[in-house]
């Protein structure tokens, strides 16, 4: 879970990256970086936190240059570690070069042992930096050679930009798990993983990288090549919780409009879960659309039932005396004058441990509502992600353990509905992508590329871009 930018033929490279990340920054919270390109140089400025905390002017003016990629990567307890943070920059025998990784390998601990073995010395415990090594260790003379190369020995999801001295180079792994766009600035060329970057530097939307795409960016324009297309293997597999929850609703991924997609979700919800009630509320932010969705479908009005906190930091002060629910009161209010005496449909996205739902039902009985009935807009989540979403392992999701009966007995709630997968498909092939193959292994077990599984727990998985899993 991160999200990367990158821009080329820009004066103010550093400038307009820092806000692409900034429009990223839900897709990371932990740390940031930038590396910029200033005649054959590299200048980077890294560190843990939001990108407005990581930036001001002054380490800005350090990032000079006409080009420049970008890094927010997602925050899990205890991984925390600057040395983490991306982009990687280092100098080696063909020159400079940075890169920022959206993904999550699944090979990177066999590649890194081998790598190991002859002689390398890492710095970080993040997968990314064994495409670094894979790059230096190549044998062809030519930079964009030795990322091809580089690039072809690694499983899994990339959507990963790099900067050498004169070139910006972006590519989208063959399944295309990841997303990764491509606009136009001025003369100069951006990418981001979400289009909402491009409408906050005022980038035009032109395309997508395609899945197994080499986007090269140079002083003579865009050169694109498709050096990673696998034989045999089905070529897209789009992650399809980009669109259930992690993308954010005025982003245009894989073709289709986010908040689309989710109020189509929600609509699906509707016919597939209906229930005589008073209002709909959404769990803001995450569920905003699908309730939407939810209650035109349905007819019930929508309102809003709860109200977030955008301020709540890293860190907080636990109150001495216990204060239950202390931790979901902090980022969700009710709001009474909505649910008091009423019949609520509550709709989120997704369900993983369970415990912010059973949080949300009390904090939602507790503001007088009636009857709380919980709607989620994906199928159960069943299996662990090992392509760059941060999901626990199998025994922390609730759903892989417990039947929806026993999940609404856990919650309190009076009624719960999940999705179907038929559901989930209907609704983003409904747009004007059509048919198309995702990846959905959190809901299936289905997981596009192998994952070796010992004794009934999943391995072979690499240190991760995006945090555990
Ligand atoms: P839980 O208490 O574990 O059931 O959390 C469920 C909530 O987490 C839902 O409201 C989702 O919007 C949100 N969510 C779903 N997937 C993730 C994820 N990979 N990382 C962080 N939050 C998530």
């Amino acid at each position: 879970m991160c999200g990367i930018f990158g821009i080329f033929g820009h004066p103010e490279a550093a400038n307009l990256a820092y806000l692409g990340l900034h429009a990223l920054q839900h897709r990371g919270q932990e740390s940031g970086g930038i590396v910029s390109v200033d005649g054959g140089r590299l200048h980077s400025h890294r560190a843990m936190g939001h990108i407005a905390d990581v930036f001001d002017t002054r380490t800005l003016a350090g990032l000079p240059g006409t080009a420049a990629i970008g890094h927010v990567r997602y925050s899990t307890a205890g991984t925390s570690d600057v040395r983490n943070a991306q982009p990687f920059a280092v100098e080696y025998v063909a020159g400079v070069i940075a890169v920022a990784h959206n993904g999550n390998l699944v090979n990177a601990v066999e590649l890194r042992a081998r790598l190991e073995a002859a002689g390398a010395i890492f710095q970080t415990n993040a997968d990314t930096e064994v495409i670094v090594h894979l790059v230096a260790h190549a044998r062809e003379a030519d930079p964009v050679a030795r990322i091809i190369a580089a690039l072809r020995q690694v499983e899994g999801a990339y959507s990963v930009l790099f900067v050498t001295g004169d070139k910006l180079i972006a590519v989208r792994d063959p399944h295309g798990f990841r997303p990764l766009a491509l606009g136009k600035l001025h003369d100069g060329w951006a990418f981001a993983s979400e289009t909402c970057a491009f409408d906050l530097v005022e980038a035009a939307f032109v395309r997508e990288v395609a899945p197994g795409e080499m986007i090269v960016v140079d002083s003579e324009g865009l050169h694109s090549s498709r050096p990673f297309d696998l034989p045999g293997v089905p070529p897209e597999s789009f992650c399809v919780f980009e669109h259930v929850y992690f993308a954010r609703p005025d982003s245009r991924v894989n073709g289709q409009s986010v908040y689309r997609v989710r109020e189509r979700l929600g609509r699906r919800l509707a016919e597939e879960h209906p229930i005589d009630a008073d209002v709909v509320i959404p769990v803001p932010d995450s569920g905003i659309a699908a309730a939407i969705g939810y209650a035109r479908a349905s007819g019930i009005p929508y309102d809003m039932g709860m109200i977030r906190s955008h301020y709540v930091g890293r860190t907080f002060i636990e109150p001495q005396q216990s204060i239950r629910h202390f931790g979901v009161k902090l980022k969700l209010n009710a709001v009474r004058e909505v649910l008091d005496g009423k019949r609520v449909v509550v709709i989120d996205d997704s369900i993983v441990r369970g415990t912010t739902s059973r949080k949300i039902v009390t904090l939602l009985r507790g503001a007088g509502a009636r009857e709380v009935h919980v709607r989620i807009s994906s199928p159960p989540t069943l299996f662990p992600c090992f392509f760059g979403i941060d999901t626990p392992t199998r025994s922390e999701l609730i759903a892989a353990s417990h039947t929806v009966e026993e999940i609404k007995r856990y919650l309190s709630c009076d009624s719960l509905g999940y999705l179907s997968q038929e559901g989930l498909m209907a609704a983003v092939e409904a747009g004007p992508k059509g048919a198309q193959r995702f990846c959905d292994a959190c809901f299936t077990g289905s997981y596009p590329v192998r994952i070796e599984s010992h004794q009934g727990n999943l391995v072979r998985l690499g240190a991760t871009t995006g945090g555990r899993a």
